[in-house]
């Protein structure tokens, strides 16, 4: 059998070294999944939610230690896995509320005679490939849908959440959802590779492009319902109007939150040339102030790169924006060992021919870019092959929207970032994908429209 070695990135110490999947066990899971189904489908709703809430009690209950776990693997600072594990409560409260006249039947004709009615069924057997960043977030927008929907699943965490994804599937079990209907597999992209190789319905994948298109390639012949939730690298505008203080603040945090490692990480700035000064000094100042440590530490910040080879995209990130003329105000470095660290990075006079302004950094790092007026900023945010989420920070409600109606995203903020709301649809532009959750239709998306004629005899 083989193993899986799981590193905690702030110390490089081995974790846990795990049974991993391979092939063989990959069918018989997907197997038993296919098995299993039909029953789960067939009990009543009212019983798969009241699964599903005893499961929110035990995340609860099991906070403390599964924040603890979450950190030990990815390096996520206490705090913020603390927060994830909290902010994933009211997404479990929106599905648990809203399932059930999501997936309704809908009567749409009668005359008397004929009826018509749209039914949703569940798809069946979905995989669920997911990435590491926030776990319980983008494991549970699939999970606990599909779950509540009738759906069974096999669930491939990340190899760098393994841990997690490990406690996932056995408070789901505890909570009395049956062993084969939900199921977690351990490994890597191999791992991932065969379960693409089983009879599915559907595959909801969180991870980057590069992963998602190759996914989206094996599966082509199949012809298996697919969603990709890929990478940004989404930007804000800092309006003449806006107070810049105020918009620095925030926009740090949404530039560096995580360790800068979401998928909705603020990447991009371009701020206009009037405030640019104020913006860029409280801006730094406010990184300089993030504590960069232990991820143990309640204290802490900024924790470890979670992936080891990230590293050298930043480092490659920076040579280029220093080659091409960048300035580089604080960071630019890796920090010493042992684990992955990486400093702070802030940059300015940068422009889109630096990759720092084109593809995903995926770390703490940004660039700052001065423009002279509403066109400009709007040219340059949608100068860019992704699309996942873009902002203003304006005192102007009506030009914030006039500008964001303009901007290619799936979401688009107004004196905010870097948030997801259980209630509105995640979704991406370009190559930020073709996924959808969260939302009604982030439930209905587990099942099929299903017509029914009905004619009276
Ligand atoms: P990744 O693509 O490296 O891995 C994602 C998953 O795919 C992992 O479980 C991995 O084991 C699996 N995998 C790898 N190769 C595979 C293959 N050939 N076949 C099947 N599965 C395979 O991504 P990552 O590093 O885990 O995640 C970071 C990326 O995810 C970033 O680009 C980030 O922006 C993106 N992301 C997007 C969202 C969103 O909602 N749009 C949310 C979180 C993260």
């Amino acid at each position: 059998m083989p193993t899986l070695t799981i590193r905690n990135p702030a110390t490089g110490a081995i974790v846990a070294e795990p049974a991993a999947d391979d092939a063989a066990s990959v069918a018989a899971k997907a197997q038993a999944a296919r098995t299993a189904q039909p029953a789960w489908a067939a009990t009543p709703l009212g019983e798969r939610l009241a699964t599903i809430e005893r499961f929110r009690a035990a995340l609860v209950a099991e906070l403390e230690t599964l924040a603890a776990t979450l950190t030990s693997e990815v390096g996520k600072p206490i705090t913020q896995s603390r927060n994830e594990l909290n902010g994933l409560l009211p997404r479990i409260d929106f599905f648990l509320a809203q399932t059930e006249s999501a997936i309704a039947d809908e009567p749409v004709f009668d005359d008397g005679g004929m009826r018509e009615r749209i039914g949703h069924v569940p798809l069946g057997v979905v995989a669920n490939i997911s990435a590491w960043n926030y776990p319980y977030f983008v494991g549970c927008n699939v999970i606990v849908p599909a779950l509540l929907t009738g759906n069974a699943v096999l669930y491939k965490p990340s190899e760098f959440a393994t841990l997690t994804g490990g406690h996932i599937a056995r408070l789901l079990h505890a909570a009395g959802v049956p062993r084969d209907v939900m199921q977690a597999l351990v490994g890597g992209g191999d791992v991932g590779a065969a379960l693409l190789n089983q009879r599915l319905d559907g595959l909801f994948f969180t991870g980057s492009h590069a992963t998602g298109v190759r996914i989206a390639q094996a599966l082509a012949p199949r012809l298996v319902k697919l969603q990709l939730e890929l990478g940004g690298k989404d930007p804000t505008y800092v309006r003449a109007d806006a107070d810049p203080k105020a918009a620095a603040e925030s926009l740090a945090d949404g530039a560096m939150y995580n360790t800068g490692q979401s998928c909705c990480s603020v990447e991009r700035i371009y701020v206009h040339e009037s405030l640019h000064d104020a913006f860029v000094e409280r801006f730094v100042a406010t990184v300089k102030g993030f504590k960069v440590g232990d991820p143990m530490d309640p204290a802490t910040y900024i924790g470890a790169i979670t992936r080891a080879p990230q590293i050298a995209v930043l480092d490659a990130q920076v040579a280029d924006a220093v080659a091409k003329g960048a300035t580089l105000l604080v960071g630019g470095h890796r920090l010493p060992g042992p684990g992955n660290w990486y400093a702070p990075t802030v940059f300015t006079n940068v422009d889109h021919t630096m990759e720092l302004m084109r593809e995903e950094s995926f770390g703490p790092m940004i660039g700052i870019q001065k423009v002279r007026g509403d066109d400009e900023a709007v040219a340059l945010m949608n100068d860019t092959r992704y699309g996942l989420t873009a902002g203003v920070y304006t005192r102007d409600e009506a030009k914030a929207r006039e500008l964001l109606a303009r901007v290619n995203a799936g979401s688009v903020y107004w004196n905010c970032c870097d948030r997801v709301s259980p209630r509105l649809p995640w979704s991406g532009v370009g190559d930020s994908g073709i996924g959808l959750t969260l939302s009604t239709h982030g439930i209905r998306t587990f099942t099929r429209p299903k017509a029914w004629h009905l004619r009276a005899p």
